[in-house]
């Protein structure tokens, strides 16, 4: 490691009076600095990586994923979405210019799977910041924030991630004036953080949820707009292996995982 490369090292840890050492230290071409130039190095590279691994747990656990899902543990032969299109988007490209997905299928089906799979890769694989969130406790939490006449901070809060998931849209109703929160929230959302949103629901019926034909409207045109839909059926995973001995197959296969 030249000197420019491990005072950009330190910088990036954060251990400026370091970094001015090693510049001044390089400079004097001191015979102590170049023998411990190796040592040096091993150092700095177990601090990065442990900072990666802490970084990235915490992540995991601030985006709180209601379980722990992969697409290794997603069966595609049980399920009719769209194969190719889900293993694209799980690289997280959409990621990048604030793309959303919506995922519509009946209960069971693997939405939620889906959807935490492309969670758990964007923050494994490309260092994005994830929330997930269930649409009701969502709208929930915004109505309880304009009753505190705190409008704004949640918003303020996910306009900082890179990936909002917003599970199970359509399973219970909200307030009309709920609706129109989770709009506004979804609006200053619109094209800088991904949205990815589970529903049961087709697009027509969206605006029975929110209550107001127009403002659905203009929803899901902004949604739509830069946006990829994943089917994923109406036959429940659930119910299919809910007999008592694929329960028991599918619990031995679940610990053979690590
Ligand atoms: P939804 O969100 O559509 O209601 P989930 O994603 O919660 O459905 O799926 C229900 C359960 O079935 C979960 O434990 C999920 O991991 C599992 N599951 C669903 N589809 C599949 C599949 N094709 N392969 C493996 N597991 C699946
Ligand atoms: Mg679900």
């Amino acid at each position: 490691m030249n000197p420019d490369a491990m005072i950009s090292t330190l910088k990036t840890l954060k251990l400026h009076g370091m970094a001015d050492a090693v510049g001044t230290l390089a400079e004097q071409s001191s015979p102590a600095y170049q023998q411990a130039v190796p040592v040096l190095e091993m150092l700095l590279k177990a601090e990065s990586s442990e900072r990666d691994v802490r970084s990235i747990n915490y992540q995991m656990k601030v985006a709180r994923f209601p379980a722990y899902r992969d697409l290794t543990g997603f069966d595609f032969a049980q399920s009719p979405v769209d194969e190719a299109l889900v293993k694209s988007l799980h690289r997280c490209q959409f990621l990048e210019d604030a793309q959303n997905v919506v995922l519509v299928g009946g209960p069971g089906t693997g939405k939620t799977h889906l959807a935490t799979a492309m969670g758990v890769q964007a923050i494994q694989y490309h260092r994005q910041r994830v929330r997930f969130l269930s649409t009701i406790e969502l709208v929930n939490a915004l109505e309880q924030e304009q009753a505190a006449n705190q409008q704004g901070r949640i918003a303020n809060r996910l306009v900082h991630t890179d990936l909002v998931i917003l599970d199970e849209l359509g399973y219970l109703p909200f307030s009309q004036a709920g609706g129109a929160l989770l709009f506004h929230l979804i609006s200053k959302l619109y094209e800088r953080t991904s949205i990815i949103i589970t529903t049961n629901l087709s697009f027509a019926e969206w605006s029975v949820v929110f209550g107001d034909e127009k403002m659905t409207t203009a929803l899901l045109d902004r949604l739509t707009h830069h946006c990829h839909i994943l089917e994923t059926g109406n036959d429940s995973y659930r119910l299919k292996h809910s007999s008592t001995q694929d329960r028991g197959e599918r619990g031995r296969k679940l610990k053979s995982t690590p």
